[in-house]
């Protein structure tokens, strides 16, 4: 078998070695077994699925949160020649999802969200098949404490008894032992096999600066930004920052640099990644809009202008550093109350006691117990946002209203938005924790993953001694800053 599977690699995929962890993870799927994997970002998690695929008679099926993410992996399939890939996500128009319909059984993969999974309708249609597979890519959205939890994902564990409970794979990046244990409940496997492997990055050092104030951080980031080795990703919790820093580096002289976030159309985003990924830009200003599924090898650094909300972001987001396995440097700013920031967006994406207060007195006034379809009127009338809308959606698709007195749904879905938010806000404590610490970094994320360091790891992180020079640009390379034009100018007209 095992030589079986490398000549696959080679034959599919044009790889000539499996990359840590695949082949056994693959081994186990072919053996029939439910299979929990966690792998860290970058390492080729897609291939554990698509790899079986040819080996198996049926479908696999993949559910995946993000649109950007399930468009990603169906071009990079159809880029190697299989054309019998879809994804069925709320973007496809009702005329083309007929047209799929009709034919699902001509796929061999299929990408699907789990809301699409939560519509009975679909579920009939997926029970016609033969499902060989059924992947859950980003499990780790499966658990409450997971930190980019989707109430959506809580219900796969149901969806696939109604599929017959097919074999099953998991897969994330990070996950701690708590959230393992949780994919496993929520998904009713009654025997698995797990592998789990470090979140450690040993090639990309850490660094904490700092600041002042937030003018110091600026300057700060000019400095680092004209010294360090490119291309880089700055991460930002505010798109307004970032698009105000770009402005900032470009008054400096930085031009081949731009923002990237939520706020902007879709086309300009698919821009500016590929001209990120071909190298004709050399920096972005990112929101967590920017990274899952970009493939980009030689990103030689990622700073943190704002912390993120928990050590797990932090982690996906520095993984996009060094992909290529060389010297790579993650930078993470601090300036003394930005948990504020952090403690603000949290309580920011889940609906508050009055918005909360508006829907239930609304509801009651309409006597209405379901409301899907008021989605337009209530959200206006409530003032929620569009992370705050489906949350309430989902929490109330969840529960059981008919019968149940809309008091005591009320009551249960205050109480379930309390929980999130302490959940959270202790997310954002112990990343301030870790700023704040004087231990090795490494060390300290890798604790929290219930993971001990492994000696050796040089250079290492901020604490254990780090040296910036191997870093920087070549020499000819560094834009002094501030950047004098006037200086620039003389010297390359008056060379005499
Ligand atoms: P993950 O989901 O773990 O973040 P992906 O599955 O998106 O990672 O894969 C990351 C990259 O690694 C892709 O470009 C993929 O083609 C490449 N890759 C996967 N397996 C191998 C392999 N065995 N050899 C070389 N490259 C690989
Ligand atoms: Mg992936």
């Amino acid at each position: 078998m095992s030589n079986k599977l490398e000549e696959m690699l080679e034959t599919f995929f044009g790889f000539s070695a499996f990359k840590q962890g695949q082949k056994e993870i693959i081994d186990s799927v072919l053996s029939g077994q439910n299979t929990v994997a966690v792998l860290p970002t970058g390492t080729g998690k897609s291939l554990c699925y698509q790899l079986p695929a040819y080996n198996l008679p049926g479908v696999v099926i993949i559910v995946s949160p993000l649109l950007s993410l399930m468009q990603d992996q169906v071009e990079q399939i159809q880029m190697r020649g299989e054309k019998r890939v879809v994804a069925i996500n709320s973007f496809n128009s009702g005329e083309n999802r007929r047209a799929i319909f009709t034919q699902l059984d001509q796929y061999k993969f299929i990408f699907i969200s789990p809301e699409m999974l939560g519509m009975t309708g679909v579920i009939k249609r997926l029970q016609r098949l033969s499902i060989s597979l059924f992947v859950i890519d980003e499990a780790h959205c499966i658990s409450q404490w997971g930190y980019d939890f989707r109430p959506d994902y809580m219900k796969l564990g149901q969806v696939r008894e109604h599929l017959g409970n097919p074999l099953t794979l998991a897969l994330t990046a990070t996950a701690t032992k708590e959230v393992v244990s949780d994919i496993v409940t929520s998904l009713q496997l009654k025997t698995w096999e797990e592998f789990l492997f470090s979140v450690d990055r040993p090639n990309i050092a850490l660094k904490v600066e700092e600041v002042a104030d937030l003018r110091e951080k600026d300057q700060r980031l000019m400095e680092l930004v004209s010294y360090l080795n490119g291309p880089g990703i700055i991460y930002f919790s505010s798109r307004k920052k970032a698009e105000a820093i770009v402005q900032l580096l470009r008054e400096n002289g930085i031009s081949r640099v731009m923002a990237y976030h939520g706020g902007m159309d879709q086309e300009s985003r698919i821009l500016i990644q590929q001209q990120f990924i071909y190298g004709q830009l050399d920096l972005v200003c990112a929101t967590s809009a920017f990274g899952m599924g970009i493939n980009k090898e030689n990103v030689r650094y990622v700073i943190h202008y704002h912390m993120p909300l928990q050590l797990e972001s932090y982690i996906q987001e520095i993984g996009r550093a060094g992909r290529d396995g060389k010297k790579s440097i993650a930078i993470l700013l601090y300036s003394s109350g930005d948990e504020n920031l952090s403690y603000h967006l949290v309580e920011n994406e889940l609906p508050n006691e009055i918005q909360i207060g508006r829907v239930f007195s609304w509801l009651k006034e309409k006597k209405i117990d379901s409301i899907g379809e008021y989605e337009d009127e209530m959200r206006a009338y409530a003032g929620l946002n569009d992370i705050q809308w489906r949350i309430l959606a989902d929490f109330f698709t969840s529960v059981e209203t008919s019968g149940n007195e809309l008091e005591s749904i009320l009551n249960e879905f205050q109480e379930f938005i309390k929980n999130r938010i302490q959940v959270k806000r202790e997310k954002v404590e112990q990343l301030k924790n870790w700023i704040q610490s004087n231990q090795c970094r490494r060390e300290k994320i890798l604790n929290y993953f219930s993971e001990e360091k492994k000696i050796g790891v040089e250079p290492c992180c901020d604490i254990c001694g780090l040296q910036m020079d191997s870093y920087r640009k070549e020499d000819e390379a560094i834009i002094e800053f501030p950047f004098n034009w006037q200086d620039y100018l003389s010297t390359i007209l008056c060379k005499e």
